[in-house]
């Protein structure tokens, strides 16, 4: 409590929040200015978003400041935490023209990306030593990505100072609302017990932004919101929404179960692991590592991992693999639709979001097409239109409607981080 009120003098005022998604080899930023009352207002101001790439040598550093054109320049980072420290400097410095921002003190908090929350997270927490305990304690579940996430924070308090308050957002923290029925596998239970096996599910911050948008859009309040989200990028997830929040999800235990993604298979009969593994002379972590970043559409392809680059061949060469990609990436969808409308008694809407929801209208209408008899019917010009932006899509009979929503995880991290700071509960 008095931690609360120490951040409340400090910060009863428009805060600038550094927003971090950080990666193995890359580091993904935007400053934000918000407070209450413009998060009230949808009235949030974005003032820089990047990324830091190839960190580890001659690293390429993209940014945007406002509304002006991205720059892309190299330089030499080493690690996450020098990577950090470039940002912070190149921000405050003239060169940015980031003018809100003269020194490291005029950011007032930073909200982190957090990939696996385990069963403690259930929301955003104000980062303190139990907080990075609990988060480093969940390095088992996800070592491919918390440890980047607890570098990350490390650098940040080396660079601020501990006393500047630091948030995490945990991508699996919405669908801590997900019933045992539905996050148990069905493997003997003491594994669930002793290494905590069981589905978390992912992206969870986009799920919730895109879920608080469809309620702002239809005018429901949080109890009446009944849709399944999703969340269609390079990583691809659904989730069935029910009286606002998640009763299930589509990624697992790690985030390569579930949908078709750009170079994770999805879900695949668990048998085959063995079977690769033994046929192709790898061990059971190179199938998993294949499964996660040879598979999906660049492994049915075998040309990329990039929606976009199918279309056009298929456009151009009539590819067969392209195509059949594509065909299996729509229909897993389609399917998870079909069990997630059995399973959360119905909805009353789709939405799509990411990459390749927000943008391709082809992609759409393909997971779309045939759901009639759900009475889901498209609107193919308001279809075709709805290029990232937010639009209904389906026709105003429709009994089942389909929505284009653009996700904005940072916007929602920076949020949870001022409402974090000042104690205030997270509506959305
Ligand atoms: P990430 O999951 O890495 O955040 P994104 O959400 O940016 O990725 O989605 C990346 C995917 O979106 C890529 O497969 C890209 O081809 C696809 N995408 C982006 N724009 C379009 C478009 N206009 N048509 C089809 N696919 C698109």
């Amino acid at each position: 409590m008095q931690r609360r009120f120490v951040f409340l003098e400090a910060y009863s005022k428009i805060m600038n929040v550094l927003v971090l998604n950080s990666g193995s080899s890359s580091l993904k930023f935007q400053l934000i200015v918000t407070d209450p009352d413009r998060i009230h207002q949808n009235a949030d101001q974005r003032l820089c978003r990047g990324e830091i790439e190839r960190i580890g040598g001659e690293a390429i550093v993209s940014a945007q400041v406002g509304s002006q054109p991205k720059t892309v320049f190299t330089a030499p980072i080493l690690d996450l935490a020098a990577a950090l420290d470039f940002l912070v400097r190149w921000m405050v410095s003239e060169q940015s023209g980031i003018e809100e921002v003269q020194s490291p003190a005029d950011i007032h908090a930073v909200g982190h990306r957090v990939v696996h929350g385990g069963e403690r997270f259930s929301e955003s927490a104000v980062i303190t030593d139990d907080v990075l305990k609990g988060i480093e304690a969940c390095i088992d579940l996800a070592p491919l990505h918390n440890p980047n996430n607890v570098r990350c924070i490390q650098a940040a308090r080396r660079i601020f100072g501990a006393k500047l308050p630091q948030v995490a957002v945990f991508d699996t923290a919405f669908h801590h609302s997900i019933p045992e029925h539905a996050f148990l596998y069905a493997v003997p239970y003491h594994l669930y017990r002793r290494h905590h096996i069981r589905r978390y599910g992912f992206h969870g911050t986009s799920h919730r932004y895109v879920v608080y948008r469809y309620s702002v859009i239809a005018n429901k309040s949080r109890e009446q919101t009944h849709v399944i989200t999703l969340h269609l990028g390079n990583g691809c997830s659904a989730a069935a929404i029910r009286n606002g929040y998640p009763v299930d999800t589509s990624m697992g235990m790690t985030p390569l179960e579930g949908l078709v993604m750009g170079t994770r298979s999805g879900d695949v009969d668990p048998a085959v692991v063995n079977v690769i593994a033994t046929k192709e002379g790898l061990t059971t972590r190179e199938v998993e590592s294949l499964l996660n970043t040879q598979s999906g559409l660049l492994g049915i392809s075998g040309l990329s991992n990039d929606m976009r680059v199918l279309q056009q061949e298929i456009k151009e060469h009539d590819d067969h693999r392209c195509r059949v990609a594509i065909e299996v990436f729509c229909y897993r969808v389609k399917k998870y639709i079909g069990a997630y409308l059995a399973s959360m008694g119905g909805a009353e809407g789709v939405v799509f979001t990411g990459g390749i929801g927000e943008n391709s209208a082809d992609i759409r209408a393909r997971i779309c097409d045939g759901l009639d008899w759900l009475g889901l019917k498209l609107d193919n010009s308001k279809n075709e239109k709805a290029v990232g932006r937010e639009q209904q899509i389906s026709t105003d009979d429709s009994r089942l409607h389909a929505f284009v929503i653009p996700t904005d995880e940072e916007l929602l991290i920076a949020r949870d981080t001022v409402r974090c700071i000042l104690g205030e509960p997270h509506p959305s």
